[in-house]
C-alpha cells in the first residue's frame, strides 16, 4: 500500500525526522491562505498523487509570489498525473538547497534483509544513478537482530559527510527512519532528496513510504490512509463476492474455475498473442447465481472485447454451468462475444444447451483461446 507525501512527512515529523514546514490544500483558496500562513518568500507547490514521475509531469512548482501560487495551483488542480486526478496540493516552505542526497530503506528479497541505500546524487531517480554512476550508491544490508546501532549509523553517515555536526544529524535521521520503517511494517521508505540547506540542516523535502499489505491487520493508523484506485476497488468488490480477481491490462475477459486453470488460460492467451483483461477464478461451484455475479463483474469492465469462459467440470457439472450462463445472459444482455470451453462432467449436455443460443462453443482450450484472440483482434 502506498501513502501520499504529506502523510509520510507527518509520520517523519512524529518520529523526529526533520521536514520543511508545509500545509495541505484542497483548493486554490486554501493554497493562497497557506502561502500567507507559511509567511515565506518562496513556496513549493506539490501535487499529491499516489504515483511517481510527478515532477516531470509538472506537479512540482516553485512559487515566488501570491500571483505565482494562484497561477500554478489552478492548473495543477485540473491536472491528471498518470490518470490520477490531483485533488490535493502540498504547499511547503521552499528551502535553499546546498546539496541533495538519496536515502532509502527497502526490503530486498535477494539478500533477505532490509537494505539501506545512500547516494550523494539525490533529487534524480535512483534508477538513473544505478544505470550511469552505480559507484555513487552505497548499499548496506541491515542485520534484523542488530538494526542500526550508533556505531553503524556513524560509519554510514561518514560515507556522505565529514562535518561532525552533519554526522550527528545524519545518525539521528538514519536511526529514526529505520525505527519508523520497522514499527510500521514498511516495504520502502525513501527520502529523495534529503537536502543540506544553506543553514547546514538536513531536511527530508520529499518522502515516500509503502507498506506490506499482509501486515495491515496490525497497522490501524496505516489502514486509515488507504485510498484504493478504481482498479483496486474492482478487486475488493470481486473479493467481497468470493472470487479471486486480478485486474490486468488487456481486453479479453476471463472466467475460469481453479487458479491453476486460470494461470494456464492466461499463458495460452499470451502464447497466442492476446491480452487478458483479468484473472477471475470462480472456484468450485457452478451455482447459477455465482456465474451471474461473475459475469456482472466482467461486464462492468468497458475495455472488454470478448469474454472467454474456460471450465473444467469435476464436481462442477458442465450442464449446471451452461444453465448458469444462459440465465446470466438473459439477465445481463450484452453484445460482447462469449467463447465457452467446457470439459468434464456432463460436457455434452452443457455444450448442447449453449449451442442453442449465441455462445461460441469450442471443443478444446486451444481452440477456445484462438477464437477469443481472433474476436479481440476483429473488434480492433
Ligand atoms: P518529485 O519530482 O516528485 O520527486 O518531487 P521532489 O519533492 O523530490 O522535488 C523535485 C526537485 O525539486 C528536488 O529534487 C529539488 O531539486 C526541487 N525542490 C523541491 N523542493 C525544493 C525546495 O524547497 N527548494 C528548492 N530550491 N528546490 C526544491
Ligand atoms: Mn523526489
Amino acid at each position: 500500500m502506498k501513502i501520499h507525501e504529506y502523510q509520510a512527512k507527518n509520520m517523519f515529523s512524529s518520529y523526529g525526522i526533520p521536514v520543511e514546514k508545509h500545509i495541505l490544500c484542497h483548493s486554490v483558496d486554501e493554497a493562497a491562505a497557506a502561502y500567507v500562513d507559511l509567511n515565506a518568500d518562496k513556496v513549493m507547490l506539490k501535487a499529491q498523487v499516489l504515483t511517481g514521475g510527478r515532477g516531470k509531469a509538472g506537479g512540482v512548482k516553485l512559487a515566488e509570489s501570491m500571483g505565482d501560487v494562484i497561477k500554478y495551483s489552478g492548473p495543477m488542480f485540473q491536472m491528471k498525473i498518470k490518470d490520477l486526478p490531483v485533488t490535493r496540493i502540498l504547499v511547503s516552505e521552499a528551502v535553499n538547497i546546498e546539496s541533495e542526497f538519496y536515502v532509502s530503506f527497502s526490503v530486498d528479497r535477494k539478500s533477505r534483509a532490509v537494505i539501506l541505500m545512500l547516494s550523494s546524487d539525490g533529487g534524480i531517480e535512483i534508477e538513473e544513478v544505478a544505470k550511469y554512476t552505480p559507484e555513487n550508491i552505497y548499499k548496506i544490508k541491515i542485520d534484523p537482530f542488530v538494526g542500526v546501532p550508533d556505531y553503524l549509523a556513524r560509519r554510514i553517515a561518514f560515507f556522505l559527510f565529514d562535518d561532525m555536526e552533519l554526522i550527528n544529524q545524519m545518525v539521528q535521521i538514519l536511526q529514526t527512519a529505520y525505527q519508523l520503517f520497522i514499527d510500521k511494517d514498511a516495504l520502502m521508505l525513501e527520502m529523495n532528496p534529503l537536502v543540506l540547506t544553506d543553514e547546514k540542516n538536513l531536511v527530508a523535502i520529499d518522502a515516500k513510504m509503502t507498506f506490506d499489505d499482509n501486515a495491515l491487520f496490525r497497522q490501524e493508523d496505516i489502514c486509515f490512509f488507504c485510498e484504493p484506485t478504481e482498479e483496486e476497488e474492482m478487486e475488493l468488490h470481486a473479493k467481497a463476492k468470493g472470487f479471486s480477481y486480478v485486474h490486468l491490462s488487456g481486453d479479453i475477459g476471463c472466467m475460469v474455475n481453479g487458479a491453476g486453470l486460470a494461470m494456464a488460460t492466461m499463458d495460452m492467451i499470451k502464447h497466442n498473442e492476446g491480452y487478458p483483461a483479468n484473472f477471475l477464478d470462480i472456484g468450485g461451484s457452478s451455482n447459477p447465481k455465482k456465474i451471474t455475479e461473475a459475469m456482472k463483474i466482467l461486464l462492468e469492465d468497458d475495455r472488454l472485447k470478448v469474454i472467454l469462459i474456460n471450465i473444467f467440470g469435476g464436481i462442477t457439472r458442465c450442464d449446471d454451468v451452461a444453465n448458469g450462463l444462459l440465465k446470466a445472459c438473459e439477465l445481463l444482455h450484452t453484445d460482447i462475444p462469449i467463447v465457452v470451453r467446457l470439459t468434464g462432467t456432463n460436457e455434452e449436455e452443457g455444450k448442447t444447451l449453449l449451442r442453442k443460443s449465441n455462445f461460441l462453443v469450442a471443443d478444446t482450450m486451444c481452440e477456445a483461446v484462438r477464437m477469443a484472440v481472433n474476436q479481440s483482434i476483429k473488434a480492433g
